[in-house]
């Protein structure tokens, strides 16, 4: 490509809208344009980036045995009520209506059309397993879209589905594609993590997330250094430090005026926050629960969410808790809640403690000395604290770690959790009618560019990994009008071209400083700058994007060197 023919527009400024690194390099790059909120244009350079990841992607995909299909984004709605998902999925599901008035879901996922497709298809168990795969546009209505395309309201997705006669099989391909997101993951050049994670609205049994390591990652990845064990913090399970739990032994009720957080209350009695427990009123389907947990940690709801298996779950409004407590807000407790009708679960680290200090379920008191058991009885203990640094591993009981990360995969065992909703059946070797056992597969291929520039940048500009870059190589001309040094140039151009080297040449008649800039900005892993005083010697100046110094070479080997840079 040359310069001057291309739609290449890099911005000067910051673009002030954009909250993280790889959001603003993308649109200071001119590689995406915002249309709506959560909504993009891909541009050249940008569109580039992203066949190349779905050609890597597409690559490992066949390579695993899997097969590409293509299926619609519109999908009736006959068929999300077939696994109850129409509702389920909520308001983050887009929905149209066409001119009969019938509703159709823009898919934010293709579980139930792929299931679908293979209960049309597939009848016998001698035509499994089956691994098909699309890459295409998906549609969330994010409460909060951010971050550029790292979390879009259209976004591509690769998206696979396993489909096997038993159990033993289905864990088969899931392990095939765990092993395919690595092989991707490791050519893309990501520094990365497999961690065990919560299934959320996909469903079934287990799943684990592919999480790109950055700082600036959304997501909290708990760690052990000592063994193999990680996971996103929002399923992470661990042990915690056994503390405090001394708040007397004698049932009192304290007038505790003014006093509104755990460590105003901890002090106020001379105690320390882990003496504390506190209690916190959600409402799950429908009714009021109420949880608590030790002074000092907090609560996971996602795990929550998993333990008491609801399906919706808030906390309570402040009127809900006046109306069902008498008391209003951050005076909650254990005592005397079971005669208001509001089921009562603990966590572990309440379960181990003497005595605590809880709210008094009335306005401005709080009881001490209170003692599980005697004071008040739990419908049940269970595990739903936020783990965090300093914990002890589930598995080894070793010192938890914690670091960020980036979500860029997301594998799945479903299990029959569709296939059973959706009656998709084959008949197995003894002719009995079987439903398949299922697993999905999901990858970010949009989202990737944006971890790839988190992962690697400097305060010049995007640093791309080979693999993915927009173009492998720049050439820069410093000065247009020395002939000499641009009919090299050019000459090297089509070489590089020959060899399918991705190469682009900056033709423009601007100042080196501008060319420099932008190379650096777009983040060409190799540059070429062709000028007047190296080039009466008979040399070029080389520099890899990664590397501070450049080198320079003989004219002669200048092709050599690239080659040798984009390899290593
Ligand atoms: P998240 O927790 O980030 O919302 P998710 O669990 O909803 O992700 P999946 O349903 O597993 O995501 O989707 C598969 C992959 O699609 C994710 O691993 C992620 O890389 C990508 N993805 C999900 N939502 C978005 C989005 N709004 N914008 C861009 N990519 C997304
Ligand atoms: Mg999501």
């Amino acid at each position: 490509m040359k310069w001057t023919e291309s739609l290449i527009s890099t911005l000067r400024e910051d673009p002030k809208e954009a909250e993280t690194i790889s959001h603003k390099l993308m649109l200071k790059a001119g590689l995406i344009m915002k249309v709506a909120s959560g909504i993009y244009n891909f541009l050249p350079l940008g569109w580039k980036v992203v066949l190349k990841i779905v050609n890597i992607i597409r690559e490992e995909m066949n390579k695993a045995g899997a097969q590409e299909v293509l299926m619609p984004i519109l999908s009736p709605a006959e068929l999300w009520q077939e696994t109850g998902r129409w509702s389920f999925y909520g308001k983050e599901m887009f929905r149209v209506k066409d001119r009969q008035d019938k509703d159709f879901a823009l898919g934010p996922t293709h579980e139930e059309v792929i299931t679908d497709m293979v209960r049309k298809y597939v009848n016998s168990y001698r035509q499994l397993p089956q691994i098909l795969y699309q890459i295409q546009v998906k549609f969330r209505d994010e409460i909060r879209p951010r971050f550029g395309i790292m979390r879009a309201r259209e976004f591509i997705m690769k998206d696979a589905y396993s489909f096997d006669k038993d159990e033993e099989n289905a864990k088969k391909s899931y392990q095939r594609m765990f092993d395919t997101y690595n092989k991707i993951f490791s050519r893309i050049g990501f520094k990365f993590r497999a961690v065990e994670a919560d299934t959320g609205a996909i469903g079934g049994t287990s799943s684990a997330e592919f999480m790109v390591l950055a700082d600036t990652g959304e997501e909290t990845i708990v760690y052990c250094p000592n063994c193999d064990y990680a996971a996103n913090v929002e399923k992470a399970e661990g042990k915690i430090e056994k503390k405090g739990g001394n708040a007397g032994e004698k049932l009192e009720k304290i007038h505790t005026p003014e006093i509104r957080t755990v460590e105003e209350l901890a002090n106020f009695l001379k105690l320390k926050p882990e003496d504390t427990a506190k209690t916190i009123l959600y409402m799950a389907d429908g009714g009021m629960i109420a949880v608590m947990m030790r002074g000092d940690r907090e609560i996971n709801e996602i795990k929550l969410k998993n333990a008491i298996k609801a399906n919706e779950l808030r906390l309570a409004t402040a009127e809900e808790i006046v109306n069902k407590t008498k008391a209003p807000v951050g005076f909650a407790g254990p005592v005397n809640l079971k005669e208001k009708g509001i089921k009562l679960y603990i966590d572990n680290s309440v379960a181990e403690m003497e005595t605590m200090v809880c709210g008094g379920n009335e306005k401005d008191y709080h009881y001490s000395g209170v003692k599980r058991g005697r004071d008040f009885k739990e419908d049940k203990i269970i595990d739903v604290i936020k783990i965090q640094k300093g914990d002890f591993c589930p598995k080894c009981g070793k010192e938890l770690s914690e670091q960020k990360g980036i979500e860029v995969g997301h594998v799945f065992y479903l299990g029959d959790k569709y296939s059973k909703a959706m009656n998709a059946t084959f008949l197995d070797e003894k002719g009995k009618s079987k439903v398949f056992v299922m697993g999905c597969y999901g990858i970010g291929v949009t989202r990737i560019a944006a971890a790839a520039i988190e992962q690697n940048y400097d305060e010049n500009g995007i640093i791309w990994p080979v693999s993915i870059a927009p173009f492998e190589v720049v050439i820069i001309p410093v000065n247009m009008k020395y002939k000499e040094g641009t009919d090299f140039a050019f000459k090297l151009y089509e070489d590089l071209k020959e060899k399918n080297i991705d190469v682009i040449i900056d033709d423009r008649d601007v100042s080196p400083g501008v060319k420099f800039k932008d190379s650096d900005l777009i983040g060409f892993p190799i540059r070429v700058v062709i000028g007047e005083k190296n080039f009466k010697n008979g040399k070029v100046e080389v520099k890899l994007r990664k590397e501070k110094q450049a080198e320079v070479v003989e004219k002669e080997k200048v092709i050599d060197k690239i080659i040798e840079g984009l390899k290593g």
